[in-house]
């Protein structure tokens, strides 16, 4: 994308409205506006990033076995009475009438519409096991919402259901999610740690949040210092594999994680001191066992081996898509702005031409441009008529983790300078080798792409 066509309306001055640094940066960054109060328009650098984020949820739920589908945003009341829940959801729920006074609502979640889906075409247990999921806005009218993208009305979930025979078999794909998970925020650079949550009026244990550590994260949580040496890595797992995905569940809830719900100080205070921990995090996502809860009443059954129907066991799984914009910059940032992790960056790399309408500089800009371009990186160039300060400050703000400044001085040597964002450490470099350096780098990011459907 050349700078010039582009729409990245960037404030200079640090909005009054936003409390909290992801919220201020993606406004200056011109990557939202709100619309009314936790209503945000997605302009063109947040939008791109949304998508990012999006991508990688879909790669990695696939990956998984699970399966895409698009349920509507808005619902028909008469599913969630049969559940129970209209009358129980309260004020967050948008109910709406339509002109034959029909009642609707916009969707808070999806547990009761996909239970119909699966009753009204699945009725064998041959059929299981089976998860899907979707991404689609949600609404929830949250009392205060705040904190920009972090708490919204109208937010992007990605929610996924298990229907499985058996309890057994719903606890594979809720550890199956697990591992999913960890996946996902780990490509998204981001650590967030499983910590054992409320199962709410149903209770049980098979319920964890994850959550990613940040000051002003609104989950006060509990930990033992040794859960945030673990990380995923590039390990291979099968997801088919009770054993293995029950290894990694064990291995990552091995060590006391918890949210205040759950928080029990006699078992903390059997931790050795210098490892307790109390801080605060940033939930970006849940999952969640709960048996026949909703089957049972909405009658998804299915003919099991024995020719007997039951109800099928079920598990739903969250991600706050939108919501892990703001918490990938609360954990990304400095003075002069953000700082992509590479994974998910908007662009790939930044190009400062140092001299616009200088023919030499032009023209190397072009070719750097073009041959990015050609090896499946995504460049934003700058080509407008601009101070350099102008630019860098530009560049900073929106975060590209990589920087190729062109002036004529360099070029007269063949040179550019690759500069890298998080350290801000430049090298002189010839524009193959700055190309090739970048290739290099995001070569094994773009690896981890699976094929979606
Ligand atoms: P919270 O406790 O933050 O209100 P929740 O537990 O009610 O969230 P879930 O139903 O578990 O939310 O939804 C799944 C994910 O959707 C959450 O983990 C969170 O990341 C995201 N999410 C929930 N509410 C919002 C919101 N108002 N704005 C943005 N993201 C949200
Ligand atoms: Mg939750």
């Amino acid at each position: 994308m050349r700078l010039s066509r582009y729409f990245l309306p960037v404030l200079k001055e640090d909005p009054k409205e936003a409390q909290i640094v992801s919220h201020r940066l993606m406004l200056r960054a011109g990557m939202i506006k709100q619309q009314a109060a936790g209503i945000y328009s997605w302009l063109p650098l947040g939008y791109k990033v949304l998508k990012r984020i999006e991508q990688i949820v879909h790669e990695e739920q696939q990956r998984a076995g699970h399966v895409p589908l698009l349920m509507p945003t808005l619902q028909s009341a008469d599913l969630w009475r049969e559940s129970g829940r209209y009358d129980d959801y309260g004020e967050e729920m948008l109910r709406i009438k339509d002109r034959h006074k029909r009642d609707l609502l916009y969707g808070p979640t999806n547990e009761e519409m996909i239970t119909d889906i699966f009753r009204s075409n699945v009725s064998s247990y041959k059929d299981l096991p089976l998860t899907l999921y979707h991404i689609q806005w949600k609404f929830r009218d949250e009392i205060r919402p705040r904190f920009g993208v972090m708490r919204g009305r109208e937010f992007l979930m990605k929610d996924g259901y298990n229907f499985d025979l058996t309890k057994e078999d719903a606890l594979h794909a809720y550890n199956r999610h697990l591992v999913s998970y960890l996946r996902t925020y780990e490509r998204m650079g981001l650590q967030a740690i499983p910590m054992r949550a409320d199962g709410g009026p149903i209770g049980g244990d098979y319920t964890h949040e994850f959550l990613v550590l940040a000051e002003t994260g609104e989950s006060e949580v509990f930990y033992d210092s040794q859960i945030t040496d673990l990380t995923f890595g590039d390990r291979q797992i099968n997801y088919d594999s009770v054993e293995e995905c029950q290894a990694v569940l064990e291995e990552f809830t091995s060590r006391y994680a918890r949210t205040d719900e759950t928080h029990d100080e006699a078992v903390f205070a059997q931790i050795p001191e210098e490892r307790r921990r109390t801080a605060r995090g940033i939930e970006v996502g849940q999952i969640f066992y709960f048996g026949t809860k909703y089957s049972e009443p909405m009658g998804a059954t299915v003919v099991g081996p024995d020719g007997n129907r039951v109800p099928v066991h079920m598990g739903s799984h969250g991600i706050g898509v939108s919501r892990l914009l703001g918490a990938i910059i609360e954990a990304n940032h400095d003075d002069k702005g953000i700082i992509w992790p590479e994974g998910v960056t908007p662009f790939h790399v930044g190009i400062v031409n140092l001299k616009q309408g200088d023919v030499s500089t032009d023209s190397a800009c072009e070719a750097i441009y073009n041959e990015l371009r050609t090896r499946g990186m995504d460049p934003l160039y700058d080509d407008r008529d601009e101070r350099a300060g102008a630019k860098f400050a530009t560049m900073d703000l929106i975060g590209l983790p990589w920087r190729i400044t062109v002036g004529p001085r360099g070029l007269a040597n063949n040179k550019v300078e690759l500069t890298d964002r998080r350290s801000g450490e430049s090298q002189e470099l010839s524009p193959q080798e700055a190309v090739e350096r970048l290739s290099k780098i995001y070569q094994p990011i773009f690896a981890l792409s699976a094929p979606t459907a």
